[in-house]
């Protein structure tokens, strides 16, 4: 048996046999042409050709694993229309005077090593997405396209490394897992496997495609990141056993899809997930939350290199609201500074950053920044059920200002014909004690709270949240947290305001009943822990 490491991206045990994946033939071969006119005419039939497939691919993985998840293909479309990447094409044609499929080739060589070496691993992932859309090319250039990757049975498809559209190409019903040599966790790849619930184990090294063959047996754990090549007896036994209790956990969890959150005595909770990108979505879907309870909407800002333009926002804002399709969407503005450093905010660098110039006191001393989310906000609210929060906040004059500049932009909005929709909840997070203290006084202003626990517990305990060396002082159930808790709920009921907890306290199943009790209306956790939370409110009965 020999054991190799990875990193699991999706957590599930598979047991079988592997398949080589064989990547259709892109070995390419140089030969001169006289006529480059020609060869350029091949090339635009092969793109054009190429360009079908991937529309075809789209609408099968739009059927399969959802909207967010299918727009790699758009991006491949949209690739393949690059000036660039085809002047590039072009022009090796006509100045070396060789034939298409090298010029492709060449290309495809190029443009992945450009984004590899660009710092931003996102950027790094898109070298396998330059070479995809190439060997697509080629591959109709050649007549190739069309094979299959030559895997067959249900088996564990073992690769070098696996393109969007080649993952999302396989047939499900026959990969028991993937394993790849190499691969990032950003990669589409990674996203397409943990949306297709597909045990999978990436960056497992060359030395793993040197040993693997086809027929050989092994084991994919993708909660450890392990593989198991020729697995003995012992281990083929422990990691079946494994395998079992976690699809045994998740079957029963999967049985909750569809149900109601409702105690045993009929006390309904509304189960909303988090998530940090529009790429989540597909996972909140799949896990079935009734809706979004904090989209962290500053990954646009940690993303991007400059500030993005309100353009740029209302697109991102406007899908999460679509792909919700009339379930609750919270977005949370803008919550930078202390962990969230972003470069191109010019940021002075402070001695106490958690307690420093972040978040809502960004967004207030810095209009514009402020006003360009709020219209993006806005004008993205006619898509769906849109609630707006604001982070940080400790005083009633906070409120009152951001209330303020809200009733300015809807005028703005609506001097300039601009519709946005008037049922638009507003709401403000409890993430500071001063915060829960004040809550009577904030209540009345807002429609609801959203309690974050993560800062509330630093903020109350004095505990940097960043520091591990103060992990040890940390008492996530702390009674002075719970009782800011408490107070807030109370405070939030006697002036109609409703509540909810967003914080990863909210996915701790031991404390549902007694969040419940307070009176808790919403709980917003992590797309994994929907189901569980499920389970653990469907068991309560609070009339006891
Ligand atoms: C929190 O503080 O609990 C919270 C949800 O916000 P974040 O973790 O993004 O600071
Ligand atoms: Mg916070």
């Amino acid at each position: 048996m020999t054991v190799f490491n990875g990193k699991g991206v999706y957590g599930a045990v598979a047991c079988g046999k592997i398949s080589v994946f064989k990547k259709r033939d892109a070995a390419v071969k140089r030969y001169h042409i006289e006529d480059a006119a020609a060869e350029q005419q091949r090339v635009e039939k092969a793109r054009a050709a190429a360009a079908e497939q991937l529309r075809q691919l789209y609408s099968k993985a739009l059927r399969e694993v959802g909207e967010t998840n299918a727009q790699i293909f758009e991006i491949h479309q949209m690739m393949l229309e690059d000036e660039d990447y085809n002047d590039s094409i072009n022009s090796i044609i006509a100045s070396q005077l060789v034939n298409a499929e090298y010029a492709v080739a060449l290309t495809a060589d190029n443009f992945a090593e450009m984004f590899s070496a660009m710092d931003d691993s996102y950027m790094q992932a898109r070298a396998a997405d330059v070479r995809d859309i190439s060997n697509r090319i080629i591959a109709n250039l050649t007549g190739a396209a069309g094979e299959s990757g030559g895997v067959e049975g249900k088996s564990i498809i073992c690769a070098d490394d696996l393109a969007p559209s080649e993952t999302v190409s396989l047939d499900k019903d026959k990969v028991l897992a993937f394993v790849t040599a190499h691969g990032s966790t950003n990669s589409h790849t990674a996203i397409l496997a943990r949306s297709m619930n597909i045990p999978a184990v990436i960056g497992v090294g060359e030395e793993f495609m040197a040993a693997a063959e086809d027929g050989a047996e092994c084991i994919v754990d993708g909660f450890t990141g392990e593989v198991f090549l020729h697995p003995d007896e012992e281990t083929k036994a422990r990691l079946a056993e494994k395998q079992r209790a976690d699809e045994e956990k998740k079957r029963l969890l999967q049985e909750l899809k569809g149900k109601e959150d409702v105690t045993l005595d009929g006390r309904r909770v509304r189960l909303y997930a988090n998530i940090g990108s529009v790429d989540n979505i597909g996972a909140v879907l799949l896990n079935d939350a009734e809706g979004i309870g904090l989209f962290r909407s500053e990954f646009l800002y940690l993303e991007n290199s400059d500030y993005p333009t309100e353009e740029q926002q209302f697109t991102a804002y406007r899908r999460v609201l679509e792909s919700m399709a009339g379930k609750q969407v919270i977005i949370r503005t803008l919550d930078i500074g202390a962990d969230k450093q972003v470069d191109y905010f010019g940021m002075k660098k402070e001695e106490n950053p958690a307690l420093g110039f972040r978040a809502i006191r960004i967004c207030l001393k810095r209009p514009e920044i402020f006003r360009t989310q709020l219209r993006a906000l806005f004008r993205a609210s006619v898509y769906g059920e849109l609630g707006i929060m604001f982070p940080m906040i400790t005083s009633v004059s906070e409120v009152e200002q951001i209330l303020a500049i809200c009733e300015d932009v809807k005028a703005e909005l609506k001097a300039q014909g601009i519709d946005y929709s008037d049922k638009i909840e507003i709401g403000i997070m409890i993430e500071t004690p001063a915060a829960a203290v004040i809550s009577d006084r904030l209540a009345p202003l807002v429609d609801f709270f959203s309690v974050g626990t993560n800062d509330l517990t630093q903020y109350t305990l004095a505990c940097d949240r960043q520091n591990p060396d103060v992990e040890q002082f940390v008492d996530t159930h702390h009674e002075a947290v719970l009782r800011l808790i408490e107070m807030s709920a109370r405070n939030a009921h006697e002036h109609g305001a409703w509540i909810g907890i967003c914080g990863e306290l909210a996915a701790d199943t031991t404390l549902t009943e007694t969040f419940l009790r307070m009176g808790i209306d919403e709980l917003s956790v992590s797309p994994s822990f929907v189901l569980k939370v499920r389970d653990t409110i469907r068991r309560l009965d609070l009339s006891k």
